[in-house]
């Protein structure tokens, strides 16, 4: 079996992926690697096809047990030996799994690195032919890097004292040289194949937002976009706990994730989550390393995140699917404070032992942090940005983040502010004789704009002098300058469910003294027009990473995506496996549009490999089959 048949039988794709092919070419001519690629590129596919078309067992060192998990289920479903041994395990379980891999029956085991000095493991390692051993994750190696984990510092001596010595392929997201030579160094490449690959994620729309109340915009968006997956990151425990129980409490499907919590509500917690049983994940960063979840459409954070590097590979959780997803930060500027305060209490509570050393540690930290920072408060483009920090080039404007759909204008809103105040001043005064206190917002605006609706001539609001005197003015505007002049107090808000508008307690400045006021608005331009897609949606992803079918589905073919999605539940349900690991959406939406209902025709589904045809294509060809004759009955 060559490269290209693995690809096609066991993961069901046609094409590799930037980077992906040289990588296996040199792991199969015998050469070390070092992968460095964006998260959701497809690293795991650089070692599972040499893996997979060669003899012998190939050992992946992975951090963490759910990776390993789903990785290993993944595998399976796509009908690949493979196994995993961790703490996870009984010692009869781990056993087992020892035997099994010393008859050959995997291409595959998993083991955490504390894994490697394990004596009985040992005796594995010195028996078997390893084909290679893959290191995921391997920043983790590194001090430098934000998940430093001790016990990788083992795998070099591990790899050492192996009798015959296999090629060793390392992966990580992490760019930065610092990181690169650290891994290269400590795990003794020889020679390596050193790929960096684009950055680049082009259906990631990036995005920083400055709310002026947090948990508004958080339960706006998240009702915005009802059912779909999501994760929100706070900086701290209790925000995340704050957070979480806020969206419990309005009723949405939100659990929660953070060192502070026993391992068993952490693993129970992340499971809802990775099998959709709770549509949104908030954590603080100790969540999500190795998640593979493939149905992410969002990644919020909720507190700015402390350095670039954890950010991309934090937002980079969404969409893996390739299919388009928000990754948005909510920036305040207090995050800075906070962000900084942490660095700094890292910096007392380290167990290192050289000042200097940890001098330089804070010093490097509060650098990434001032580049975060940057990050935060440009108005430049966030892609372009992004891609240099990591050293890439990149064209200044992308035409796709937060800010390349939004120019900014400097405005001189003196005269707008006058208007609006006096306005609700004159309102207040002419309901002075009625129950109410004001009105609110919304009905501010009809009047200033001169709408004679139903409530505005009830109170006979258009006999004011203020009706009408911003006609010209765009609704939204109006509503960006009260926002503006409540939050710096020329105006008011009432409590209560529906707010009324007062006068604020520097309601004067502007009326009596004319103070002349500046605002930095957006100014709005459309997205540009998505090209149409050559050929087929659904295919042609190209070199340039994650693509997918991005053409929104029909009404029809959104019955069809439910019908298939039900099914793949019960799938998962009796396979006790996550719902992504048999199809992942992007599979599921391509069926919707393309509605194969021969094999043959399913097995050209991108992400259908032939085991997966063999075991699931009949059930789905038969209820695509069902959901057509329905259509033509139906019409
Ligand atoms: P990484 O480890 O780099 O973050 P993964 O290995 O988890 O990324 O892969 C992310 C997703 O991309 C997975 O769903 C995987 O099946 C998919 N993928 C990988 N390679 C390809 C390819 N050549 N064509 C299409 N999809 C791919
Ligand atoms: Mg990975």
């Amino acid at each position: 079996m060559d490269k290209f048949e693995a690809l096609r039988e066991y993961f069901g794709y046609t094409e590799f992926r930037d980077g992906q092919e040289e990588l296996i070419d040199a792991i199969l001519a015998g050469q070390d690697v070092l992968g460095v690629m964006p998260t959701g590129a497809g690293k795991s596919l650089c070692y599972q096809i040499p893996a997979l078309i060669q003899d012998g067992l190939a050992l992946v060192v992975s951090p963490l047990i759910s990776l390993m998990k789903d990785q290993v289920g993944a595998l399976q479903q796509a009908g690949v030996g493979a196994a995993f041994i961790n703490s996870s395990l009984s010692a009869w379980e781990q056993e087992r799994a020892l035997r099994e891999a010393a008859e050959g029956r995997y291409k595959l085991l998993y083991v955490a690195p504390e894994r490697l000095g394990a004596e009985g493991f040992l005796r594995l390692a010195k028996t078997v032919k390893l084909s290679l051993v893959a290191i995921d994750e391997a920043h983790c190696i590194s001090h430098w890097g934000h998940d430093f984990r001790p016990s990788y510092l083992k795998i070099a001596g591990f790899i050492a004292s192996l009798n015959q010595r296999p090629p060793i392929a390392a992966f990580t997201a992490t760019a930065t040289g610092r990181v690169r030579e650290d891994i290269s160094r400590c795990l003794q490449l020889r020679n390596p194949l050193t790929l960096v690959t684009g950055f680049n994620r082009p259906n990631l729309k990036l995005a920083v937002q400055r709310p002026v109340k947090k948990s508004d915009e958080l339960l706006r968006y998240l009702r915005g976009h009802p059912g779909q997956s999501g994760i929100i990151y706070c900086a701290t425990r209790k925000t995340t706990e704050d957070v979480c129980t806020r969206l419990c409490k309005a009723g949405l499907n939100a659990t929660r994730y953070h060192a502070g919590l026993s391992e068993q509500e952490r693993r129970s917690n992340q499971d809802d989550f990775l099998y959709d049983r709770a549509t949104v994940m908030v954590a603080t960063n100790a969540f999500g390393m190795g998640i593979d979840k493939s149905n992410v459409s969002f990644v919020l954070h909720y507190n700015m995140p402390k350095n670039l590097e954890a950010y991309y590979q934090e937002a980079g959780r969404a969409g893996r699917d390739g299919e388009p997803a928000d990754c948005i930060i909510y920036y305040s500027a207090s995050d800075v404070h906070t962000a900084r305060f942490l660095v700094e209490k890292s910096g007392e509570e380290s167990e290192e032992s050289d000042p200097a050393a940890r001098e330089a540690r804070i010093a490097n930290d509060l650098e990434l942090l001032k580049q975060m920072t940057f990050y935060c408060t440009t108005s430049d483009c966030l892609r372009s940005f992004i891609l240099r920090y990591f050293g890439e080039r990149a064209p200044a404007f992308c035409g796709s983040c937060g800010n390349c759909l939004t120019a900014f204008e400097e405005l001189d809103i003196t005269i707008d502010a006058q208007k609006i105040v006096s306005c609700v001043i004159r309102v207040v005064n002419s309901l002075r004789d009625t129950s109410l206190d004001s009105l609110g917002q919304a009905t501010i605006c009809d009047i200033l704009r001169g709408k004679a609706t139903e409530k505005v001539t009830r109170w006979r609001m258009e006999q004011l002098s203020t009706f009408g005197i911003m006609a010209d003015t765009d609704a939204q505007r109006i509503r960006q300058i009260m926002d503006y002049l409540v939050d710096e107090g020329y105006l008011a808000l009432t409590a209560g469910r529906y707010p009324a508008l007062l006068a604020g307690p520097r309601a004067a400045d502007v009326v009596r003294d004319r103070k002349p006021l500046t605002l930095k608005l957006p100014k709005d331009i459309r997205p540009p027009r998505p090209e149409k897609p050559s050929g087929r949606s659904g295919r042609g992803e190209g070199r340039s990473g994650v693509g997918g079918s991005t053409a929104p589905l029909t009404a029809d073919e959104e019955i069809l995506f439910e019908k298939l999605r039900e099914e793949r539940r019960r799938l998962a349900d009796a396979a006790e496996v996550p719902a992504y690991v048999i199809f992942t959406n992007a599979s599921l939406r391509e069926m919707s549009q393309a509605r194969p209902t021969k094999l043959e025709a399913f097995l050209d589904i991108s992400g259908v490999g032939a085991n997966k045809a063999e075991r699931y294509g009949e059930r789905f060809c038969k209820l695509i089959a069902e959901h057509l004759q329905q259509c033509a009955g139906g019409s």
